[in-house]
């Protein structure tokens, strides 16, 4: 079967490594970057212990590569931006291992490396042909502007990330769904005196900054605050001025992870990537099973609980060891949908605090049993390969 992956992100590199070796598969890789070109994605992320369940289960190597490459995250703290402690949870009481604290680069540098091989760089997948049997022929648009044609495929993988071509072109745009909340990333580099260490929320409000450190002596931030609706993040909000206001206590001082946040962003503010939190439709297969969709371009999802990328890592090993053993689109959307509504589900309610909850109330009831529950869920129900084999897909779907 010739299989053509476009887009070697976190779900196409995984897939890709998954199939290596097999008798059945032939497999190419379709990236629009330059070979070594890993900047773009920028900044930092948290990948949940789940993400490193699938790869210790479906890919020890590369979970041996992204430990090497990142800090642990055990730790999941909750205050007010004075310092009032809301929650501080030891992940390792919901999870079977810690999750990773890496930044982006990293991430792409580890997972794109075993496949680099059989990536052909600078192919931008414009539009959609079919070759006399039926299959579907992907043409790209190269660097210099040259269409190419790679012939027919019988698999064709939108690995292609939020905006991905391939679901447009088989399925149309997903119309996505904003929920009013603008969210920014900043990296710090040179964080010799950032305060804190681990994963650490707090909350003014519903406004909240989150951050923790990644290796190379940086600090991750991320600033979260309501829109008031489905508008353009205004030009008076991207001040420093304005961040400050949002995130100070009213009559009391910052407790000093908070100030440190404050002037760094302050200092950095040109390097903040702003962004608006937006969810897009769950869809895992179009084009009667020849094109599947995985990561981002089959269920973007809030990044409320980290599982973005996490689900895309699930998506990838999971997704190899499916098609391994003999399976198709439909085997692979049996296996992951439930899954992946489930953590989207999960992630939306743990939005609760950054939409309007009181962040006190909402805070102390991810301490309770039931939400601790559905996190150890999360965390650790995750198929391992000989569960994945065909008579259980079968049984599965
Ligand atoms: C603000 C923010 C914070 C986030 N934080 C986290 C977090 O902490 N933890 C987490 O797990 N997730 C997080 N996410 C989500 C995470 O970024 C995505 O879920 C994840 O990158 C999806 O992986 P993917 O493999 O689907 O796509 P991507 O990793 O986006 O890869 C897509 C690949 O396809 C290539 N490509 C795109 N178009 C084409 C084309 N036409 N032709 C050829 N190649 C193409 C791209 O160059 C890229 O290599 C965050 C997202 C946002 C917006």
């Amino acid at each position: 079967m010739r299989i053509g992956i476009i887009g070697s992100g976190v779900a196409g590199s995984l897939l890709a490594e998954g199939l290596l070796g097999s008798p059945h598969h032939d497999v190419v890789v379709f990236e629009r970057a330059a070979a070594g070109e890993h900047a773009e994605a920028g900044t930092g992320l948290n990948l949940g212990p789940n993400a490193l369940k699938a790869l210790r289960l479906h890919a020890p190597a590369r979970h041996d590569a992204l430990r090497a490459a990142s800090l642990p995250w055990r730790r999941w703290l909750v205050e007010l931006t004075d310092g009032t402690p809301l929650l501080d949870l030891d992940l390792l009481s919901v999870a079977e291992e810690p999750g990773v604290r890496i930044r982006w680069s990293e991430l792409y540098r580890a997972l794109r490396a075993p496949v680099a091989h059989m990536t052909r760089h600078g192919r931008a997948l414009e539009a959609l042909e079919e070759d006399a049997a039926g299959r579907l022929v992907p043409v790209f648009r190269a660097p210099f502007g040259a269409l190419i044609r790679e012939g027919g495929f019988d698999l064709l993988i939108g690995g292609d990330g939020r905006y991905s071509r391939l679901r447009a072109l088989t399925a149309g745009e997903p119309v996505p769904e904003h929920l009013g909340l603008c969210i920014w990333r900043l990296l710090v580099t040179e964080a010799d005196d950032c305060p804190f260490d681990d994963y650490g929320q707090w909350f003014r409000g519903s406004n909240r900054l989150l951050a923790f450190r990644v290796p190379g002596n940086a600090v991750y931030i991320a600033g979260t605050f309501r829109l008031g609706g489905d508008v353009p993040i205004p030009e008076e909000a991207r001040t420093a001025a304005h961040q400050r206001a949002l995130f100070t206590p009213e009559g009391a001082a910052p407790s000093p992870a908070v100030s440190w946040m404050l002037g760094r962003i302050e200092a950095d503010l040109g390097g903040i990537h702003w962004a608006r939190t937006q969810e897009a439709p769950m869809l895992r297969h179009a084009a009667g099973g020849r094109a599947l969709f995985l990561g981002d371009a089959a269920q973007a999802m809030v990044p409320t609980l980290g599982q973005g990328a996490t689900q895309a890592i699930e998506d990838g090993t999971i997704a190899a060891a499916i098609l391994r053993a003999g399976g198709d689109a439909a085997a692979v959307a049996a296996w992951r949908d439930p899954r992946v509504d489930f953590a989207r589900r999960l992630s939306l309610a743990a939005s609760d605090t950054i939409l309007g909850t009181d962040p006190v109330e909402g805070t102390l009831e991810k301490g309770r049993a039931p939400f601790l529950a559905e996190l150890h869920r999360l965390y650790t129900e995750v198929p391992g390969p000989e569960e994945l084999a065909l008579p259980a897909r079968v049984a599965a779907a």
